[in-house]
């Protein structure tokens, strides 16, 4: 696919937010626990290798992601840290794995016997496995004692899978309410009796968990979230330290004109000028990542608010403008400009209906990554 390297819009991430932000859970750590820094879906749109070379510098011990091909992805780009795979891992590929030296999730019986199956015939070492306990998010994971007696049976026959951690993930820890989140606890303290004593991984923690939890039972905590400065709970808990946005999106006005009284503009004709109306064209559309649940957002041209008219397009969408701006003015659509105004990921995702992790995972390969203050 080809990167859009010669227009102007772009995804900036503040390689210091990201860095700021870790530092800052590392100083709310209570118990020592490693920070593993969750660089799944492309570092959630900010560049996998890079937020992970800027987690390794801020004292991240290892990583997390959610496919083979994102820690095959670090791999080749020469990290040599700890990665954990939370996804389900095909038992085909089991080989590269353990010869990328990976830890993956056990999520079942099924899977660990799959995976001996697939077991390759040269001699490769063990397999680094994290049980996943399902204790109520009913995603991956053994939910009943019997399932995890029949898991440690197993394991105790097959010395080649080395119980690395056990861990499970929570639904609900980013809420004033914690009445799930204690049937989650209760069911994993429950699964911790279970397992040996000597896991050298056990783990609950996401941002949420790490942020309002003091990383319950945790002596890893998975830093996704927070670490790119969006607040899990959305609006609903102030996070305990300040967390800095690390990405913004920016454009620059690439046609303007004044646009009479009465007319139409965009696909269907949705938006008709009512009055005489500066327009400008921005080259951001819905294949940018910038969906067209936007119309009638605003974006922020010169310090002031400019709303969206007419629909979002594939490759461009209109903006009404206060007055006639030159063409190349900067245009920001996420994040804040140099004058401290703002639109925050959460802004975004209010509008659109959906939370501020989904704004910067869904912006797409076209829209380029700049970095900024790479603390080197
Ligand atoms: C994505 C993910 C995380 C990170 O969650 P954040 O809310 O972004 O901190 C942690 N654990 C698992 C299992 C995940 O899938």
């Amino acid at each position: 696919m080809a990167v859009g390297y010669l227009r102007p819009t772009k995804g900036v991430v503040n390689c210091q937010a990201i860095y700021n932000n870790i530092k800052a859970e590392q100083q709310h750590i209570k118990n020592n626990a490693e920070i593993y820094a969750v660089v799944k879906a492309n570092g959630y749109g900010h560049g996998a290798v890079k937020v992970a070379e800027v987690a390794k510098k801020a004292g991240a011990t290892g990583f997390c992601v959610s496919i083979l091909d994102e820690a095959l992805e670090l791999r080749e780009a020469g990290f040599k840290e700890p990665i954990l795979i939370l996804g389900v891992v095909d038992p085909r590929y089991v080989y590269h794995v353990i010869k990328e030296n990976l830890s993956c999730a056990a999520i079942s019986l099924e899977w660990l016997e799959a995976v001996l199956e697939e077991w390759p015939k040269e001699e490769v070492g063990k397999l680094a496995i994290h049980v996943k306990i399902d204790t109520g998010m009913g995603r991956l994971g053994l939910r009943t004692e019997e399932e995890m007696k029949e898991v440690l049976d197993f394991l105790e026959k097959h010395p080649q899978f080395y119980l690395e951690g056990l861990f499970t993930h929570f639904s609900k820890a980013d809420s004033a309410d914690e009445s799930h989140l204690k049937v989650q606890q209760e069911r994993f303290s429950k699964a911790i009796m279970i397992f040996p004593k000597d896991i050298p991984y056990v783990h609950t923690s996401n941002s949420a968990t790490a942020l309002w939890h003091d990383n319950w039972k945790s002596n890893l905590i998975r830093l996704g979230a927070s670490m790119y400065g969006l607040n899990p709970s959305g609006k609903e808990l102030k996070t305990p330290y300040k967390i800095e946005q690390a990405m913004s999106v920016i454009t620059e006005i690439v046609q303007v004109k004044k646009v009479p009284k009465g007319e139409a503009l965009s696909y269907g004709a949705t938006y008709y000028t009512s009055e005489d109306e500066w327009i400008g064209t921005l080259p951001i559309g819905y294949a940018d990542g910038f969906t067209r649940d936007f119309q009638g957002f605003e974006v922020l041209v010169d310090g002031v608010r400019c709303p969206i008219v007419g629909r979002v397009c594939m490759d461009q969408c209109m903006v009404k403008l206060p007055k006639g701006y030159p063409v190349g003015t900067k245009v920001v659509i996420f994040g804040h400009d140099r004058k401290g105004n703002s639109i925050s990921f959460q802004e975004a995702a209010e509008y659109i209906e959906t939370i501020n992790y989904e704004i910067p995972c869904v912006l797409s390969e076209r829209v380029p990554l700049v970095y900024v203050n790479e603390c080197d």
